[in-house]
């Protein structure tokens, strides 16, 4: 129970106590037969009770003008009158000299009867509504009802008066003005039950205030009515009670309608700042906050210039977008939210963690005394990395690009040191290392890549594509048994482009998809011309991009391209790599459809992805291709060599076919024949190059002639 609704219910008892004590001590209270004092009292807190009447009114039409409501106009309205009626019956009541003559008691009376139903009514009409704010242009509109209520309410008074003196026999005035009596009791016990009525909304503070005003007009009411007559003291006790009433009214009516919008408006102000300097999903401080504490953090250096250096480090994580593209956004956003977490916990001192927005994360350092000192702090954010992230779907290992710039040195403004952090962290992903500090020359690079996007547009229609093929081998017999197809683009102005430099951007654009289109046809239909030719038919390997992958019409895009080239589908070798995977089920039915039509499939670049071997048991695939990065130092890193092993081991179990990429001399090629491996790939055979020189240096003639 809220503390409100708690003193409400100890008011309530208040009254009751207070009710039964006069009831218990009724005998000695009316011996008090002081008159004088009596009237004194009923005089001062009658006085009292019309003072806080009048603040009611001077309250709700005199403070605050901009935050009008229609419960604070239609209340201060209200008081305005009531107070004037209990002004008149107090000077009537306690036959002050010179008034008595104009008020007597019994219009008194009336008087005071009057004002309780006024109040009543009002207060039952104008709470057991929401209160709506309204326009400063409807103060005059209230006003002006109320100015006629007045005027109305005059109007009865007066010739109620005036029948009021003319008659002599009072008893029949007098069983009305009780029966009236009795139903103001009742409105102020139904206004409580109707404000406090269980199914309607969550009750405010300020109403329940309402609630226990109700409850003190109601008590005054039994002892005007002289229910259980205490004898003179009746009055008094009620007019204590109206005052009361009056009292919790003011301050009630304070906190409905000045107060409690007040806090509302702060709150809603909270909220919006809130929303406006935070992200969402992860709760932290997003760019824009960063942005602040950058500007700060230039100004104070500005002005101290013995600081120390501040670091920014902008964090990105790596194939993000195939975890959302394959796991669905719901694992993409718990993913954001345990990294967030898991560099959030490692944050220390003078240190401030930002989201970026999507997967990038801002890591500040403030207090650092020497550039070591960042770097390899963002060191250690990298190692955070090192035991796999638990989704619902299983444990993946991600990584992270990190991009950093110091200031002073790597820009004077907070937006070029975000900026240049952003570059940096870009140049990391596109050479595949973690971390890149920026550099100046790094900025020509992200201008680049946008005219690189461009350019690539053009590139299909202007022919500037082509393919070179790198001959596989089988260790046992060194016999070439396929050959990968491998993109190049010959950029009129460039020269030669790395598919590393273009592939990304392919892909990110959306052109891999008629870009791996031409690659798949064109490898296909170079095969078949060799096979025509009459060579030995060899398999070709071609690589899948992850949007292409995705296309659900892909099988049916392979067997038109196939049907019409006339290529037999065991030839041709489609190359993945594990990422793509990682939503199993449609990856399981995307490799289904392309099982069935007689192709190989292969996972490239092994051992590099999120993907244990435990569920490439299930996948429909035929070989594995161990990156290139595993077999490069394989005779120095005895990792290397651990996970060549272990690979190649498994690969065997599952029967699955294994294959060396990037094999460059002949301890590597040893090594993997002592493991068994079944094929390889690499500069020790050959770099990939163009059909002509392929055709002439691997192929063979399909019969050879015995010499
Ligand atoms: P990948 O599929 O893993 O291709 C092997 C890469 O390793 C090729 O680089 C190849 O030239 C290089 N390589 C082969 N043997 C050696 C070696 O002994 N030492 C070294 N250092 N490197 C070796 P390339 O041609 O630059 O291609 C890079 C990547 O670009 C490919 O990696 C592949 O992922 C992608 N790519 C190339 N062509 C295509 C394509 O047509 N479509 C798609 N989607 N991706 C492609
Ligand atoms: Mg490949
Ligand atoms: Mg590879």
């Amino acid at each position: 129970m809220r503390q409100e609704e708690r003193k409400t219910i100890h008011a309530a008892v208040l009254g009751a106590v207070l009710f039964l004590l006069i009831q218990i001590f009724r005998t000695p209270l009316g011996l008090i037969e002081d008159k004088d004092l009596l009237i004194a009292l009923y005089l001062i807190l009658g006085c009292c009770t019309v003072a806080f009447g009048f603040a009611i009114f001077a309250q709700g039409w005199l403070l605050f003008s901009s935050r009008l409501s229609r419960a604070r106009l239609y209340t201060s309205a209200l008081f305005l009158g009531v107070s004037i009626f209990d002004f008149l019956h107090v000077l009537g009541f306690t036959g002050i000299p010179g008034i008595a003559p104009y008020i007597s008691m019994e219009q008194s009376l009336w008087l005071l009867t009057f004002s309780r139903l006024a109040s009543a009514l009002g207060i039952v009409l104008i709470f057991c509504h929401a209160d709506q704010p309204v326009e400063a242009a409807s103060k005059n509109k209230v006003f002006r009802n109320a100015f006629l209520i007045l005027l109305l309410a005059g109007a009865v008074f007066g010739f109620g008066n005036l029948w009021v003196s003319g008659l002599d026999e009072y008893v029949w005035a007098a069983t009305a003005r009780n029966l009236m009596n009795m139903a103001v009791l009742f409105v102020y016990l139904f206004g409580v039950g109707i404000i406090i009525y269980p199914g309607k909304r969550e009750k405010s503070a300020s109403l329940l205030i309402i609630i226990r005003s109700l409850v003190f007009f109601a008590l005054g009411q039994v002892f005007f009515m002289n229910l259980f007559s205490v004898g003179e003291m009746d009055y008094l006790f009620g007019m204590l009670s109206s005052a009361a009433a009056y009292y919790l009214l003011l301050t009630g009516v304070y906190r409905l309608t000045l107060e409690e919008p007040f806090q509302e408006n702060q709150e809603a102000e909270a909220r919006i700042n809130y929303l406006a300097y935070h992200d969402e999903l992860t709760g932290l401080p997003n760019r824009r906050r960063l942005m602040q504490r950058m500007e700060e953090i230039v100004l104070q250096s500005e002005k101290d210039k013995s600081r120390g250096f501040s670091g920014l480090v902008i964090m990105n994580i790596n194939h993000f977008k195939n975890i959302n593209d394959s796991l669905g956004h719901y694992a993409g956003d718990l993913l954001l939210q345990l990294v967030s977490r898991r560099i959030g916990d490692e944050v220390k001192e003078g240190e401030e963690l930002f989201s970026m927005g999507a997967d990038e994360f801002a890591f500040l350092m403030t207090e650092r005394t020497g550039l070591e000192h960042c770097l390899v702090r963002a060191g250690e954010l990298l190692q955070l990395f090192d035991t796999p992230v638990g989704l619902e779907s299983g444990e993946y290992h991600i990584s992270l690009s990190l991009g950093v710039s110091i200031y002073p040195g790597d820009g004077d403004t907070a937006e070029q040191l975000i900026q240049n952090a952003d570059t940096a962290v870009h140049n990391a992903k596109e050479q595949g290392v973690e971390i890149r500090r920026y550099i100046p020359a790094m900025q020509m690079k992200a201008k680049e890549r946008l005219k690189l996007e461009n350019d690539l547009r053009r590139a299909l229609e202007r022919d500037e594509f082509y393919l070179v093929y790198q001959p596989q081998v089988l260790l046992e017999t060194e016999e070439i048994v396929g050959m990968e197809a491998l993109l190049r683009w010959n950029h009129p102005k460039r020269g030669l482009v790395s598919p590393v430099d273009f592939i990304p951007i392919a892909e990110e654009s959306g052109l891999i998809v008629p870009i791996g289109e031409w690659v798949l046809r064109t490898a296909c239909l170079q095969n078949k011309m060799w096979q025509n030719a009459g060579y030995q038919p060899i398999c070709v390997s071609i690589n899948l991009s992850m949007r292409q992958f995705l296309q659900p019409n892909l099988a049916g895009k392979i067997d038109a391209i196939l049907r019409e080239i006339g290529l037999d589908p065991c030839y041709v070798d489609l190359e993945i790599t594990e990422s793509m995977t990682l939503d199993k089920e449609t990856a399981f039915d995307q490799l289904i459809r392309l099982k069935r039509l007689g192709v190989c499939i292969s996972i490239d670049d092994f051992g590099t992805g999120y993907s244990s071997l435990h569920y490439l048991k299930n996948m429909p695939i035929d070989r594995l291709k161990i990156d290139r990065s595993f077999v490069s130092d394989v005779m120095e890193d005895s990792n290397n060599a651990a996970i060549v092993s272990t690979i190649t081991s498994m690969a065997h179990h599952l029967k699955l076919k294994v294959t060396a990429e990037g094999v460059e001399n002949q301890e590597q090629l040893q090594f993997l024949r002592q493991q068994h491996c079944h094929e390889a790939q690499g500069y020790l055979f050959s770099k990939p190059v163009k059909a002509a020189e392929f055709e002439q240096s691997f192929l063979k003639p399909l019969l050879e002639i015995p010499s």
